[in-house]
């Protein structure tokens, strides 16, 4: 995709031998996120490091999803009636490729994935996301109009963070349920997903209208 990339369709990079002894040597921890039913179980492993990161996820799912209008979280109902009852996130930083995250097929999973799999007996999907990535990308459309100088707070910047946090978790979430569907329906959705939210929340929260102009080629996440 043209800019910076997006989280890769298919393709699980395996996080290598530096991954695993940063988390070895750091620790990792664990949190378990129960989200509106709509959403599954979501258990977030990070680095002791990386309890912020974590944090932010847990308020994207737990907090900003509840506050949306259901015709929002309708454009995610098709999928979300088909994703399996526990999904494990790895988060990190920074992923080495560069991506904001990956969904991993079958049989590519953690052994934290496969173990709980195997003792809970319910299915359980598996993804990684790169939280700083993600706080730092910043999606094209909003390049093409700025923000209106009522909007430029450090609110505004924390729900930008999380939202689009919760938009690469349901932009992975649509390729695990559908890995046959093209990145570009993916991202389609991702990206109309994160406008019409942004947009909304503007406007609720400065009494602007924010019409965020469609960029033809932009891009939310790959
Ligand atoms: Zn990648
Ligand atoms: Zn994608």
């Amino acid at each position: 995709m043209p800019g910076r990339k997006g989280p890769n369709q298919n393709t699980y990079h395996e996080p290598g031998i530096l991954w695993r002894t940063y988390r070895w040597l750091r620790g990792s921890e664990q949190v378990l996120v129960r989200p509106a039913a709509d959403l599954p179980l979501v258990l977030i492993s990070y680095a002791k490091a990386d309890r912020e990161g974590a944090e932010r996820l847990r308020a994207a799912l737990e907090n900003i999803w509840l506050t949306l209008p259901h015709l929002f979280r309708q454009q995610y109902a098709s999928i979300l009636k088909s994703v399996p009852p526990l999904v494990v996130v790895l988060l990190r930083r920074q992923n080495i490729c560069s991506c904001l995250g990956h969904r991993h097929p079958p049989g590519t999973e953690s052994r934290l994935t496969r173990r709980l799999r195997s003792l809970s007996g319910v299915a359980t999907g598996e993804m990684d996301l790169a939280y700083e990535a993600i706080r730092q990308w910043e999606p094209l459309p909003l390049s093409h109009l700025a923000l209106p100088p009522e909007a430029d707070t450090e609110e505004m910047t924390s729900f930008q963070w999380e939202l689009a946090l919760l938009a690469v978790f349901l932009h992975e979430m649509h390729h695990l349920v559908s890995p046959e569907e093209s990145e570009s329906a993916v991202r389609g959705r991702s990206q109309k997903f994160y406008t019409d939210t942004l947009a909304h929340f503007v406007t609720q929260h400065f009494g602007v209208e924010y019409g965020l102009r469609r960029a033809e080629d932009s891009t939310l996440a790959g």
